[in-house]
């Protein structure tokens, strides 16, 4: 049974049926999918939840279809790793990693919205799905669009790394690489949107796309024991998961699933090299003033957020806070984590485990309060980002004298792994 009851424009409140629709025709602001908030606190109760298989499905009546899903079977329900290691290196008490670096299938958080918006956009009856992507969305569109055998175009800046480029074309759909940056792909997806009447995820599809990006905020309090963390930092590229992890902590207590007083704080994290968001928070200000990106991280390098407003907005209600960090802070984030907890993530988990240690010394983050890092993405896709930062493999022949000869050679404190001496 079906829990939505249309779309509304979240500036206006004028409503709209459910349909592929994306913006209001009145103000131009974007829709938001409605739901029957007391009917879903009369069917999902955690009982009910945790009898279902591990998935993002598992919380389909707060998600926007209306029929079975058909698509991201098993995308969602990723780890909550209790991060020790890394606590101790920061000199914290609880710090938890929210790990969707193995999200199935395409490792990222975009599994979450895809699965989502593809299913929606079968519902609709569309039979070829596009994005407009840095990688990672392009990654799981192709993926999840193979797996449902839909057409599928997908639109990518031209320079992306190598493994965000075949982690898309290994799937076959047609790829299409654009001379320019995200801001120019979007620009022109808008445009064939409009002419050729395709399910773009991330534009006519967006109200149902984003809403899947709640999964992330509902299984962190669902692993926690129904609980909210106290601190909680997102990377913000586009400003789709950002505020929907506000939204996801906001309905758990609206449904009921959730007890108590604790409010969230809300960080953002950014590269330098892309800071529209950051720039308008340290400022004060809420207007966003696009960027060109230059960053390592080109996952999320969006200069000109859809939704920049509504991160500000989000971070600002929960009393939190936001910084950016430069690519070398990015490469050492992404090694801190790989150190501490054996996890490679990319550089946009590069980006927000630097944040986080930046926000910690600054003192905005308590030492003393429970702590979630949002890791969205995976490290084997971004080599290129890392590749002069490490330790080349020794070579040798296949005789013991020469490795004796090498491991006389190795200072005993040459480790790579942070030892327990560098945690403080
Ligand atoms: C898309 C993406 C994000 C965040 O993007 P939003 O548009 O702000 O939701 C973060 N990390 C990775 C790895 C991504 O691919
Ligand atoms: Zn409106």
């Amino acid at each position: 049974m079906s829990t939505i009851t249309g779309l509304t424009c979240r500036e206006c409140g004028q409503e709209y049926p459910i349909a592929p629709l994306h913006v209001c025709e009145t103000c131009f602001g974007p829709l938001e999918v409605v739901y029957d908030y007391d009917s879903i606190r009369q069917q999902l109760t955690r009982e009910v939840i945790e009898s279902r298989p591990r998935s993002l499905w598992r919380y389909r009546e707060l998600l926007p279809v209306s029929g079975e899903p058909t698509v991201g079977l098993h995308s969602g329900f990723t780890p909550l790793v209790k991060a020790d290691r890394l606590a101790a290196y920061f000199g914290v008490k609880e710090l938890y990693v929210k790990d969707d670096s193995v999200n199935h299938p395409t490792f990222s958080y975009k599994d979450r919205v895809v699965s989502v918006a593809i299913s929606k956009a079968m519902e609709f009856g569309f039979d070829t799905v596009s994005c407009a992507s840095t990688g990672n969305l392009a990654n799981s569109v192709s993926a999840h669009a193979a797996r449902a055998g839909l057409r599928c175009f997908i639109f990518i800046p031209a320079d992306l790394e190598q493994g965000k480029i075949i982690g898309s074309t290994i799937y076959g759909p047609r790829a299409v690489g654009i001379r320019g940056n995200y801001d120019d792909v979007n620009r022109l997806c808008s445009e064939i949107a409009d002419k050729y009447g395709w399910a773009f995820v991330n534009i006519n599809i967006r109200p149902y796309y984003t809403e899947g990006a709640k999964t992330y905020g509902f299984e962190i309090a669902e692993q926690l024991g129904w609980r909210l963390p106290q601190h909680v930092i997102v990377p913000t590229a586009g400003g789709t998961i950002l505020p929907k992890v506000a939204k996801a902590f906001e309905e758990l207590k609206k449904v009921g699933l959730i007890e108590g007083s604790v409010r969230p704080k809300i960080y953002t994290a950014q590269a330098a090299g892309c800071a529209p968001v950051i720039h308008a928070l340290h400022k004060g200000s809420d207007l966003i003033v696009p960027v060109k990106p230059n960053t390592i991280a080109k996952s999320i390098a969006i200069g000109n957020p859809a939704d920049g407003y509504y991160v500000l907005r989000a971070v600002r209600d929960s009393g939190g806070w936001g910084e950016a960090v430069t690519d070398a802070e990015i490469v050492e984030g992404i090694q801190i984590l790989a150190r501490t907890e054996g996890i490679f993530t990319e550089p946009a988990g590069g980006t927000t485990v630097a944040v986080t240690k930046k926000l910690i010394e600054q003192g905005r983050i308590p030492r003393n309060e429970s702590i979630v890092i949002c890791i969205t993405g995976n490290g084997y896709k971004t080599i290129e980002a890392v590749v002069n930062d490490v330790e080349s493999p020794f070579e040798i022949n296949a005789r013991l004298q020469e490795f004796d000869e090498l491991y006389r050679s190795l200072a005993p404190t040459t480790t790579p792994a942070l030892g327990a001496s560098e945690l403080h």
